[in-house]
């Protein structure tokens, strides 16, 4: 049986899957079984931060097997408390703690947990405990049951109901509509300062730094689902500050590139302090969450050493600069099957406007043949292609990726 069949026969189909099989890799290229070669502008999902194969992450998992993989929280975990620790000095630079989990939807759920505590610790004028949480049109928050409840779209949620209830969604970047409709029970707004998986939306300046002031005005929540756009790929290791620097957020999510492929999320809760004089973290006391396998000692030191490659090869201000050259080179071809560039850094999707053959989306469609041709870069939603290589890609390969691009381009829109 081939990889193909065996998946097909013995693995729930819920992904539409490429016919692409890496087996190795080496930075920023991928092969698969036959010695095919392949550009990764995926990265596992803008996850695989430092790329693939022989490198520091993988020696430091390597070493860090051979001496504790695991232990649990009851115990204390050394790796667990750096990580912590460079998270909130290094990467935030805010005070307040830290929580461990796994990956990007429990991440999220520890932060609804969070709004729903804060609910119940400052209920509304008529003493009921408030439990909305605001989110948005095209946002991605994953797929547990509090995850898809969050999402912003109808396509995560099919068929799942009755949902977990509390949730709205407004529309992005439309400070209006929101300031008219907070309502008593609302507690907090959740959003991704740039939206990922929903086709790269990036919020504005004006429609962040104006949420920043409606939570302060309605004592919300501010949380920020930074899972896909923070720890450097968007140019900054906190997100949201290539948007709008002054933000101070409450509470902030992370997984995806913070293990360079390890699977680890985490989540961190401000210390700011309210108004019965206890910081805002205390609301997760002792037994309110938990989670077995979260802030392990392998997960921690996979984490740990991508977050100091990061931060020491300035691979934010990296991801900037590469973001210019892509944005000069796709605007020189000034080519007719292209709509626009949008996000930030290395987290990038460009717009698509031309017909694939028998109704296909286009994104689809040209996701299929660049891979044929040797580049992986995946659909968001029908019309949107991503660029999101490893934070270590070279100039070099930039310019290999975008001639591939626009060779298969040409060949598909005309
Ligand atoms: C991927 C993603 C998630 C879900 O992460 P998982 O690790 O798949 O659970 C949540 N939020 C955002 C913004 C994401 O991009």
């Amino acid at each position: 049986m081939t990889t193909a069949d065996k998946l097909a026969h013995y693995v729930l189909p819920t992904y539409s899957q490429f016919p692409v099989a890496p087996v190795r890799g080496e930075g920023t290229l991928l092969w698969d079984g036959d010695g095919k070669r392949y550009l990764d502008f995926c990265s596992g999902l803008a996850t695989c931060t430092l790329g693939h194969g022989e490198n520091s992450l993988s020696r430091a998992i390597s070493k860090q097997a051979g001496e504790l993989i695991h232990c649990c929280n009851l115990y204390q975990i050394d790796q667990q408390a750096e990580l912590a620790r460079c998270l909130v000095e290094e990467c935030l630079q805010l005070p307040g703690r830290v929580f461990f989990s796994n990956s990007g939807a429990e991440s999220n759920d520890g932060l609804i947990k969070l709004a729903r505590r804060f609910g119940h610790a400052r209920p509304d004028i008529e003493g009921r405990a408030r439990y909305e949480v605001i989110t948005f049109h095209q946002s991605f928050h994953g797929r547990t049951l509090g995850g898809i409840a969050a999402t912003g779209q109808d396509k995560v949620k099919e068929g799942f109901d009755p949902l977990l209830p509390g949730f709205r969604h407004l529309e992005l970047n439309d400070l209006d509509s929101l300031a008219a409709t907070i309502q008593p029970e609302t507690c907090a707004i959740l959003l991704e300062p740039i939206q990922g998986e929903g086709g790269i939306h990036l919020a504005t300046r004006e429609f962040l730094e104006g949420i920043g002031e409606l939570c302060r005005d309605h004592d919300l929540l501010l949380l920020l689902d930074e899972v896909q756009c923070g720890l450097g790929r968007t140019g900054e290791m906190a997100g949201w500050r290539t948007i709008a620097p002054d933000l101070v957020p409450d509470a902030v999510s992370w997984a995806k590139g913070l293990g360079g492929g390890f699977p680890i999320g985490a989540f961190w809760i401000s210390e700011r302090i309210m108004a019965n004089d206890k910081p805002l973290f205390s609301l997760m006391g002792t037994g309110s969450h938990g989670s077995t396998f979260g802030g392990n000692p392998l997960a921690c030191t996979a984490g740990l050493t991508v977050l100091r490659e990061v931060i020491d090869q300035e691979l934010p201000q990296r991801a900037l600069q590469h973001e210019t050259s892509i944005r000069e080179t796709i605007a020189s071809w000034q080519h007719p099957a292209l709509t626009e560039v949008r996000g930030k850094g290395l987290l990038l999707g460009v717009g698509l406007n031309f017909k694939a053959p028998e109704g296909e989306a286009p994104s689809i469609h040209l996701s299929r043949e660049l891979a044929n041709a040797g580049l992986l870069a995946p659909p968001a939603g029908p019309d949107i292609v991503r660029l999101m290589p490893p934070l270590t890609v070279s100039a070099a390969e930039i310019d290999e990726a975008l001639e591939i691009f626009r060779q298969t381009l040409d060949r598909v829109s005309t």
